[in-house]
């Protein structure tokens, strides 16, 4: 398979572990294009580096000045529309969509209406906008490939089987570092301690997604859209080692389990490389090195986000891109020391309490819903302050 690549979130952290794919796979990639939010420093480095002529920033104020820092004859494309018309650039075949929040759905949606094959990491995309988002990739014939760890790896285990034979989705989590405190310790979580994930390397969002369990909710939503597959027939599992990835039950009570160890290349690979895989011996799981693989059920009492996602699920109102919303202003807040860690999670109930979300009837009553759930986390959040 040969790409001609656009990455957005080509600074972050799956951006970084993207590019560091290509970089031993040359021959395969030509990475046409690159976007991110700020870091137009980094940019500047990766335009180098690959030779791409074609950059992209979603904030414009950063950018000024700057560029000066890419050769002469760099294309750039600054702001929402800018990135829009960069996902739609005729000579790419594929876009790497990694960019934190829902800032990336615009530019997604272009992506699939250019016909590009979409590798998908924005969770938060499909929780806001996921029927959408996938009635526009049908239409279009445009194939989702999933990046997150447990979307590719049921993407794996589906391979060969028809989704009629599909009896549960089974979504593994870490559990992250706190899921053996007690309520008192989960009360007195500082920042500091939430970041530090015990076994995956990740931005900063994701890593206290991670920690309060939100981002296994918002990847039940995430499941939910990409493979078709009710709420109520995805299950969460904790498996602190990270070595089975997501499982697939089907309906003869077999299942199928995929395994590596825990770092985004090996997802990554998989998309950029599919339907080949990648050639390059890379290590992989030792088993009688690892010993035993442990499994739990997920605490719902410390971790509230697990039922409140589930809630939402029975609704046919917006009410995932509310939580989704809620939870990005809470995580803001807690990162800059202004609420509790435990508060996240109510400012996420009351939102949905206050505010439902608008009915799911089109794109644009998805976004409406984020933007109104945004400001009502915040009237939330500032009441904790
Ligand atoms: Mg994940």
């Amino acid at each position: 398979m040969f790409h001609h690549i656009i990455i957005f979130g080509a600074t972050g952290s799956i951006g970084t572990s993207t590019l560091n794919v290509i970089r031993r796979n040359r021959h395969h990639f030509n990475v046409v294009g690159i976007a991110a939010n700020t870091n137009v420093e980094k940019l500047a480095q990766i335009a180098h580096e690959f030779s791409v002529s074609n950059v992209g920033i979603f904030d414009g104020h950063a950018f000024a000045g700057k560029d000066s820092l890419f050769k002469r004859g760099t294309h750039f494309f600054v702001g929402e529309d800018g990135l829009c018309e960069l996902a739609q650039l005729s000579e790419a075949t594929a876009v790497s969509m990694a960019m934190v929040g829902i800032g990336g759905l615009k530019p997604t949606m272009a992506a699939i209406e250019s016909k590009k094959t979409l590798l998908l990491a924005s969770k938060e995309i499909l929780v806001a906008a996921g029927k959408f988002v996938m009635e526009s990739a049908k239409g279009n014939g445009v194939q989702i490939l999933p990046v997150d760890s447990e979307h590719n790896a049921i993407f794996q285990c589906l391979q060969g089987n028809s989704n009629g034979f599909v009896d549960r989705l089974i979504l593994t989590a870490s559990g992250g570092p706190f899921r053996n405190f007690s309520r008192r310790e989960m009360e007195n979580i500082d920042v500091k301690q939430a970041l530090r994930h015990p076994v995956w390397n990740m931005g900063k969002k994701i890593t206290i997604d991670s920690a309060t369990m939100a981002n296994k909710a918002l990847e039940i939503v995430e499941a939910k859209w990409l493979f078709d597959v009710p709420g109520d027939h995805i299950d969460v599992i904790v498996h602190p080692e990270s070595i089975i990835h997501s499982m697939v039950k089907f309906c003869d009570g077999s299942i199928i389990a995929q395994m590596c160890p825990p770092n985004m290349e090996y997802p990554i690979a998989n998309c950029l490389f599919f339907p080949g895989r990648e050639q390059l011996a890379k290590p992989s799981v030792d088993f009688a090195e690892q010993g035993r693989l442990n499994f739990f059920a997920p605490d719902t009492t410390n971790f509230p986000h697990l039922t409140i996602i589930r809630q939402c699920l029975k609704t046919d109102n917006n009410a995932c891109a509310v939580f989704q919303a809620a939870n990005e202003v809470a995580v803001d807040e807690f990162l800059n020391h202004r609420i509790k860690f435990t508060q996240i999670s109510e400012i996420v109930a009351k939102t949905l309490d206050i505010y439902p979300g608008e009915p799911m009837i089109s794109l644009k009553s998805c976004e409406e819903s984020v933007i109104k759930a945004r400001s009502a986390a915040k009237v939330i959040a500032n009441g904790f302050n």
